[in-house]
C-alpha cells in the first residue's frame, strides 16, 4: 500500500515527508483493519512532521483524522463488523487503571497513545486501531465531511467546555482553522455569541457567514468584554490580548498540543478579577460521543478543501503557509 512517512523531522521546506510503499498492516488482537476513505490534515500532524513534538515511532504515518471501512477484524473483536464506517481520532489508547482514568479524565493517562504520533495513521490507504477506540460516526455527512469532526470537531468541543462559556455568554475565538470555524457552530447554536479574531479576510467572511457577531484582527480588541475565549492560533503572544479580552471571571482556554512561548503576563491587565487560563490536553472517548453525538443532531457546515493521498505533502506546506480556509481532507 502507499504510506507517507516521516523520514527526518524538519521544516517543511526540508521535505521530512516521503511517500513510500509498505506492506498493509495486520490488525493485532482487539484491533480493526480500516480502509482508509479520508484522512483529515490537522495542524498536530504539521508538529509531528516538522519535529515540534518528539519522535515517538521513528517513520511514523502520521494522520488521526481517519474516516473509513472495517475490513479486516484481529481476534476477539464483537462490536464492529465487517464493512461497517468507522472513525479513527487522535486517542487510541488509555491504561483505564491509573487515578486519572479512574475518575473520568483519560485524556490525562500516563500511558496515553496517539494514533499519527506512538502509532501509524491515516496518511495510507490503510490503518489500524484498537476496537475500543474506534468510533461510530454519525449518518447524513459524507466521508470528508466527517474526517475534520475527528480531531478538529472533538477537541474543539472540549477547549469549549474548558472554557466554559455561561448561558447565552460572549465567547472570544482566536484564531479561525479547521478546529475554530467547527467549535464557532456549535458554540452558536448553544446560544454563545461569538466573536472572532483572525489573521486572513477569507477566514473573517468565513466567520461572519457562519453567524459570527464581529471578525476583526487576530489581536484586536473585540467590540464587547468576553466572558470566555478560546485560543486555538499556536501563538503564546495572543494570550495576552485574549486574557486583557476577559471580562471580571472569564475564563480562556487553549486548545493547541503545542504553543510558542508566552511573554510575561501582568497581574493587573491580565489575570486579576479572577479571570483564568486553562489548556486542554487530548480529548475523552465521552467528549468524542458527545460531540459526534450531537453533530448527529445538529447539522454542521464543514469548509474541506480536497487533496488526493498522493499530495499530503502540499496539503502540509499549505497548512504551514496559512493557505487553508476551514479544514483540509486527503481523499484515498
Ligand atoms: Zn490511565
Ligand atoms: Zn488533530
Amino acid at each position: 500500500m502507499r504510506a507517507w512517512q516521516v523520514r527526518q523531522p524538519g521544516p517543511i521546506p526540508t521535505a521530512p515527508l516521503s511517500l513510500a510503499t509498505v506492506p498493509v498492516p495486520e490488525p493485532g488482537p482487539g484491533e480493526l483493519l480500516v480502509g482508509v476513505r479520508a484522512c483529515g490534515v490537522c495542524r498536530t500532524d504539521l508538529h509531528v512532521t516538522e519535529g515540534d513534538l518528539p519522535v515517538h515511532r521513528p517513520q511514523v504515518t502520521p494522520g488521526h483524522e481517519v474516516v473509513g471501512e472495517v475490513v479486516g477484524l484481529g481476534d476477539g473483536v464483537t462490536s464492529f463488523a465487517l464493512g461497517d464506517r468507522v472513525g479513527v481520532a487522535w486517542l487510541r489508547h488509555t491504561c483505564g487503571s491509573c487515578r486519572f482514568c479512574l475518575r473520568g479524565q483519560e485524556n490525562l493517562c500516563p500511558a496515553s497513545r496517539y494514533t499519527g504520533w506512538d502509532a501509524d495513521g491515516g496518511y495510507a490507504e490503510y490503518t489500524t486501531v484498537p476496537a475500543g477506540f474506534a468510533l461510530p460516526l454519525p449518518p447524513g455527512y459524507d466521508d470528508a465531511t466527517l474526517a475534520p469532526l475527528l480531531c478538529a470537531g472533538i477537541i474543539g468541543y472540549r477547549a469549549l467546555l474548558r472554557a466554559e462559556v455561561p448561558e447565552k455568554g460572549r465567547l472570544g475565538i482566536y484564531g479561525f482553522g479547521g478546529s475554530a470555524h467547527l467549535t464557532a457552530q456549535v458554540a452558536i447554536a448553544q446560544g454563545a455569541e461569538v466573536h472572532v479574531m483572525t489573521r486572513g479576510e477569507r477566514a473573517r467572511d468565513l466567520a461572519l457567514s457562519l453567524g459570527a457577531a464581529s471578525a476583526q484582527g487576530p489581536a484586536d480588541v473585540p467590540p464587547v468584554a468576553l466572558d470566555a475565549a478560546i485560543l486555538f492560533a499556536p501563538v503564546g503572544d495572543l494570550v495576552l490580548p485574549a486574557l486583557a479580552a476577559l471580562d471580571r471571571g472569564g475564563t480562556l482556554a487553549i486548545a493547541g498540543i503545542h504553543l510558542s512561548d508566552i511573554p510575561a503576563l501582568n497581574y493587573q491587565r491580565h489575570l486579576f478579577q479572577e479571570r483564568q487560563v486553562r489548556s486542554v490536553t487530548s480529548n475523552t472517548r465521552a467528549d468524542a460521543h458527545a460531540f459526534l453525538d450531537f453533530a448527529s443532531r445538529h447539522r454542521l457546515e464543514v469548509t474541506t478543501p480536497l487533496y488526493p493521498l498522493d499530495r499530503a505533502d502540499v496539503a502540509l506546506a499549505d497548512l504551514s503557509a496559512g493557505r487553508i480556509s476551514g479544514a483540509a481532507v486527503l481523499t484515498v
